[in-house]
């Protein structure tokens, strides 16, 4: 049908009709609940036997070295040789092996947080305590390299809703990928209150990331800069796994990068207000 329509300065248009557009989005959802029921059955089943082969590899390894390797004295270079062959081999199996146990526990993770299906421990909570524990937990990463930890934590930080291991394993990741992608320098660890939030920085003088990369980091999968032959390997679910978490939390996560000069990976926690309940005392019978 078609309608004279008046419009307010007194023009008089044609009216075609309008277009509605109904999407029934029930097979998108049912199709999205397909896939990741597939992905946490295959990675279910994949975990079991990884589990045991990487334990007897641990094992073999571990007799190895104490047992067989020191028995080996010959001057034969080709027994000599073979040593160190097995030697080579069965360490990069477990590093592999650790790989893809990490690999599969990320999809898992990742998973079950899209399905809504995690358990969330939810109690107040002092960002101090999570910083401290992530810190414990990455020490050992900056061993072998020349960096420098800083920690900048204001004092009087207020109390935080959340689920303490989550938030952790966000800080493990930060700071983790902050150690795998600097060489030198310092990586500092900052927390301070704006308003009615906390923010948490995890600052490095790495390789940074090019502009055109950084909306992509979060996304799952996504490693960038392969350019850099020197790039180490992961998994590229950690960003998207912190991603989860924070929104979880009411809180934004985000990345400034400057490249090959450092990154800085921040997120923000809503501060947790236990107010009293307020009695309106005009209110109240007497
Ligand atoms: P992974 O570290 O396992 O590859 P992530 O999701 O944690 O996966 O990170 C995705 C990508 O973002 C990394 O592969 C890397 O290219 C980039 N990235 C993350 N953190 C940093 C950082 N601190 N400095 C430079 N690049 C980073």
């Amino acid at each position: 049908a078609i309608d004279k329509v008046a419009l307010a300065d007194g023009a008089v248009e044609e009216f075609l009709g309008s277009v509605i557009l109904i999407r029934d989005i029930t097979v998108e959802k049912e199709v999205d609940q397909m896939k990741t029921d597939f992905i946490s059955t295959v990675s279910h089943e994949l975990r079991t036997p990884l589990t045991s082969v990487l334990g007897f590899t641990k094992i073999i390894k571990k007799k190895l070295e104490d047992v067989i390797f020191p028995q080996v004295q010959t001057d034969n270079k080709k027994i000599q040789r073979t040593v160190r062959q097995v030697k080579d081999n069965v360490t990069i199996i477990v590093s592999e092996g650790e790989r893809l146990t990490a690999l599969i526990n990320d999809v898992l993770d990742i998973a079950k947080m899209e399905a809504g299906k995690v358990d969330w421990n939810m109690q107040p909570l002092l960002v101090h305590e999570i910083i401290e524990r992530a810190i414990a937990a990455t020490s050992s990463l900056f061993e072998t390299k020349h960096i420098q930890f800083i920690k900048k934590v204001e004092t009087e930080l207020p109390e935080i809703s959340g689920d303490k291991d989550r938030l952790i394993q966000v800080l493990i990741n930060l700071i983790s990928n902050a150690v795998k992608f600097t060489q030198k320098g310092t990586i500092t660890c900052r927390a301070t209150q704006r308003h009615s939030e906390i923010i948490i920085s995890v600052i490095d003088t790495g390789m940074g990331i090019a502009p055109a990369d950084q909306p992509q980091v979060f996304e799952k999968f996504k490693q960038v800069g392969d350019t850099l032959t020197d790039k180490p390997k992961g998994t590229g679910l950690g960003l998207p796994i912190c991603k989860q978490i924070v929104e979880h939390h009411g809180g934004r996560i985000w990345v400034e990068s400057e490249f090959k000069k450092g990154s800085t990976f921040s997120f923000t926690l809503p501060i947790h207000t236990n107010l009293p309940v307020q009695v309106n005392m005009m209110d109240m019978d007497t």
